[in-house]
């Protein structure tokens, strides 16, 4: 497998819920390296554009609505095979289908308020990591 970097957030169910320092434990004893952390609270236009694939989908405003109703923590992580191995960390989007283990199935209260977002493939990767961080700010 070879070394990849992908983008993540902890979600505002999460932060507010008080789940921030778990799932970066969970993280980082699975192997990743946090290259890049920070607190942000997203505007509405950061969160549209973000989503911005979404925008036909019956849930995007509702999805922007909740991206901004406060702190999220995003996140740059490296490990081998990191977008794969960050997905299956992360579990289902809808938490009713997550693994055991996953952080969905420990901490998501339903499918939209699913406590973590991650790159779903090299390119999204490659797009969501400096939609976020500049090049100083990884480490
Ligand atoms: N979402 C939602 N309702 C749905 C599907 C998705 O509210 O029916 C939200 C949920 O927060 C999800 C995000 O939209 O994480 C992006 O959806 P996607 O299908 O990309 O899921 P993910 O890649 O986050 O697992
Ligand atoms: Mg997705």
């Amino acid at each position: 497998m070879a070394l990849e970097r992908t983008f993540g957030i902890i979600k505002p169910d999460a932060v507010k819920n008080g789940n921030t320092g778990e799932i970066l434990t969970m993280i980082q004893k699975d192997g990743f390296r946090i290259v890049g952390m920070k607190m942000r609270r997203l505007s509405k236009h950061e969160a549209e554009a973000f989503y911005a694939v979404h925008k036909e989908r019956p849930f995007y405003s509702g999805l922007v609505t909740f991206m901004t109703e406060g702190p999220v923590v995003v996140l740059a992580l490296e490990r081998e095979g990191a977008i794969a191995k960050w997905r299956e960390l992360m579990g289902a989007t809808n938490p009713a289908n997550a693994a055991e283990g996953t952080i969905r199935k420990k901490f998501a209260e339903n499918i939209e308020r699913n406590s973590v977002h991650g790159s779903d493939a090299p390119e999204t990767a490659a797009q969501e990591i400096p939609f976020f961080f500049s090049s100083s700010e990884l480490l």
